[in-house]
């Protein structure tokens, strides 16, 4: 498994991508999804949320994970119909979405026994500071910050972490998004 594979707007993965180490998740899910991850993302992430719903006595769960092409093309159609032209600034083309290669996961919480699907920054603020200051610890990085919107090509999502591995640590050090990544120590 490639932990820094590249997936954005510019570099796609086609219509018959599936990763091979696919595995369901077992605990509790944003509204009870089915939800699978990548192996080692899905071990991860539940190491990284166990931690973080402890300091904080919050119930933080996983909302999305792998999305496999068809589903991305469906998603696409119902909000295409809903937002037109300003849907793909959400979402990516069919093949273009990092949640295909199983390493991006999404978060939301439940707060007062309601299920809230996007963890957002307004609501909870000192957890999301958290998660940009730890995230990487778990291999993790917080992919689409608000401060990069025109490298990443993606709006602020402060819900949306992709596992990394141990290259999460130099990212989050240096503030580097894996575009910046590529293009600092990955080019010839
Ligand atoms: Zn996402």
């Amino acid at each position: 498994m490639d932990y820094l594979m590249l997936v954005n707007k510019t570099n796609g993965l086609g219509k018959y991508y599936i990763p091979n180490n696919l595995v369901k998740v077992k605990i509790k899910t944003g509204g009870g999804k089915k939800i699978y991850l990548e192996k080692k993302t899905y071990k991860q992430i539940k190491k990284l949320l166990k931690d973080i719903n402890k300091e904080f006595m919050t119930e933080i769960v996983i909302d999305s994970g792998y999305r496999p092409y068809l589903y991305q093309e469906n998603l696409l159609k119902d909000l295409l119909q809903e937002k037109q032209e300003e849907a793909y600034n959400s979402l990516a083309k069919p093949g273009y979405s990092e949640h295909q290669t199983g390493l991006a996961v999404d978060i939301g919480f439940y707060k007062d026994g309601h299920y809230v699907p996007k963890f957002k920054n307004e609501d909870f603020a000192k957890e999301f500071l958290w998660l940009k200051d730890n995230a990487y610890k778990y291999g993790f990085i917080v992919r689409y910050p608000s401060d990069k919107t025109a490298i990443t090509g993606y709006i602020y999502e402060p819900w949306h972490l992709r596992y990394v591995g141990n290259i999460a640590e130099l990212l989050t050090k240096e503030n580097l998004t894996l575009e910046e990544y590529y293009e600092k120590y990955l080019q010839d």
